[in-house]
């Protein structure tokens, strides 16, 4: 854990009481404040009160009292509509923060030059983040991996010079940390996400910007407009920024060629190609392609030579339920993408294969639906449609692909080793069966971790797999 002594003997209102809230409490109480702590949930409240955690009841309490407010980043500040705590606090001049901030108010006070990665983009935050402190791990180096992954990072060890923390920031805990100022920050991409809460594109893209405008050395990737855009700005600045692209070759930076990494980036003078993603089943598709740039970006900066990268490269596990391989039978493969709860990280699924794909798709329905996997459906073998969106998406797919309505996830599965066996529909070369649901698990899991554990589960029980 991470004391935070920022605020000694003072009362700090808490609200969120789920993991970093929890863990906020804990370090506060750790470092001698007192903790007024909330929740709209008489479940989590309890819980808190049980761990010893000085509640109140904030909605009646003299907000005068409070040095700061903690907010959990699943609370909104502003939109939809902000959540009645930011009101209250607003009126009597408490400042909002969250978790990050405190931790970066505490590297700040005792160890400003422990190293600190920190992470953001709308997609491959945690793929990228788990693999700098894989590769870093790897070249044995001490490393505390959390913030959005994992571990809140208040429950993370404390800063230290010879310790580097690898942190997943949201655009929530952008939003609540002013003074996030990274030695490495990582800016993956940008596209619409979290509109609702984040108001606007410029809105959202400005709260990602603030992570690398705020560090001392930028990692960022130029493959969509937005983050082209706070690159150039950033360089204008005279800022260190280290460009990288898996669309095309920057003038300087890092990119590549099919699956060979190439870097000719003015940190580290032309390395060349120095690693080459064939055959490394984690970091498949051309998005690895961006995460594994990044992350080797970021580790060379963090002073790993190429060859060591390139060595850790291959050994990277990868992250349960995107793209995990979790099973063989025979030439079959089996794989649980059950992250990909929109359209758009299914096709990102589907562009990952050469084709023979027996999709299950579905479950509770995004906004929009498939309308935009309609033209990627290039590759699929047949489609296995699950849940509440069956339906609809039956609708949208007639006369596109061959498709059934399963129901659950074991008679889609069912219906698809029947058919990737050859047993119902010609079987092609490299067959694959992929959740990639492109919805929501909310209709028939509580979230799309157990989706994926059920998936795999129903897979390795199947008569002759081999994991
Ligand atoms: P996050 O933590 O940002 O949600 P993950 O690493 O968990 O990111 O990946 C979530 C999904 O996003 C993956 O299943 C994949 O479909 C997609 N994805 C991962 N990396 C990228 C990337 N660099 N660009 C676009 N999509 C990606």
């Amino acid at each position: 854990m991470t004391p935070v002594g920022e605020f000694c003997g003072r009362t700090v209102a808490v609200f969120g009481l789920a993991r970093s809230g929890l863990a906020a409490c804990r370090a506060l109480l750790a470092g001698g404040a007192h903790t007024a702590a909330d929740d709209d949930d008489a479940a989590s409240r309890a819980r808190a009160a049980a761990a010893g955690i000085g509640m109140a009841d904030l909605r009646h309490a003299d907000w005068r009292r409070f040095a700061a407010l903690i907010l959990a980043p699943g609370v909104p500040i502003a939109d939809p509509a902000p959540h009645w705590t930011v009101p209250l606090a607003r009126a009597a001049g408490v400042p909002i923060i969250g978790d990050i901030e405190l931790f970066c108010r505490t590297r700040a006070r005792h160890c400003p030059e422990a190293p600190l990665i920190a992470i953001t983009g709308t997609n491959g935050k945690s793929t990228t983040t788990a693999l700098i402190a894989h590769l870093l791990r790897a070249a044995g180096r001490d490393v505390q991996l959390g913030g959005n992954i994992g571990t809140a990072v208040l429950a993370l060890e404390p800063p230290r010079a010879d310790r580097v923390h690898v942190l997943e920031i949201s655009s929530f805990q952008i939003e609540l940390a002013p003074s996030l100022r990274p030695s490495i920050g990582v800016l993956l991409n940008i596209s619409p996400d979290h509109l609702d809460r984040h108001g606007s594109m410029p809105a959202y893209a400005g709260l990602k910007a603030r992570l690398v405008s705020g560090a001392e050395r930028a990692i960022i990737a130029t493959d969509d407009a937005w983050c082209a855009d706070i690159a150039t700005r950033l360089l204008a600045q005279g800022r260190r920024v280290e460009r990288l692209s898996a669309a095309a070759r920057p003038a300087h930076g890092w990119y590549a060629d099919g699956t060979r990494l190439i870097a000719d980036a003015p940190w580290t003078g032309p390395v060349g190609a120095f690693a080459d993603l064939a055959g490394i089943a984690s970091l498949r598709g051309r998005h690895n392609v961006q995460n594994a740039l990044a992350a080797s970006a970021a580790a060379l900066a963090a002073g790993l030579a190429p060859h060591e990268v390139a060595a850790a490269l291959a050994t990277f596990p990868g992250l349960p339920h995107r793209l995990e391989e979790v099973g063989r039978l025979g030439p079959v493969l089996f794989v649980n993408d059950s992250k990909a709860t929109n359209a758009e990280s299914t096709a990102t699924a589907i562009a990952a294969f050469d084709g023979g794909i027996f999709l299950i798709l579905g479950g509770r329905s995004k906004a929009g639906g498939i309308a935009t996997l309609l033209p990627r459906l290039g590759g699929i073998a047949k489609v296995y449609l699950i849940g509440e969106a069956m339906p609809e998406f039956a609708a949208s797919l007639e006369g596109r692909v061959a498709f059934e309505c399963a129901g659950t996830l074991a008679a889609a599965l069912a219906a698809a080793v029947r058919d990737a066996t050859g047993k119902g529909t010609a079987q092609p070369a490299h067959p694959v069966v992929l959740l990639s649901p492109a919805c929501a698990s909310f209709d028939q899991f509580a979230n799309f971790e157990a989706r994926g554990d059920a998936f795999r589960a129903l897979v390795r029980s199947l008569p002759g797999i081999a994991c």
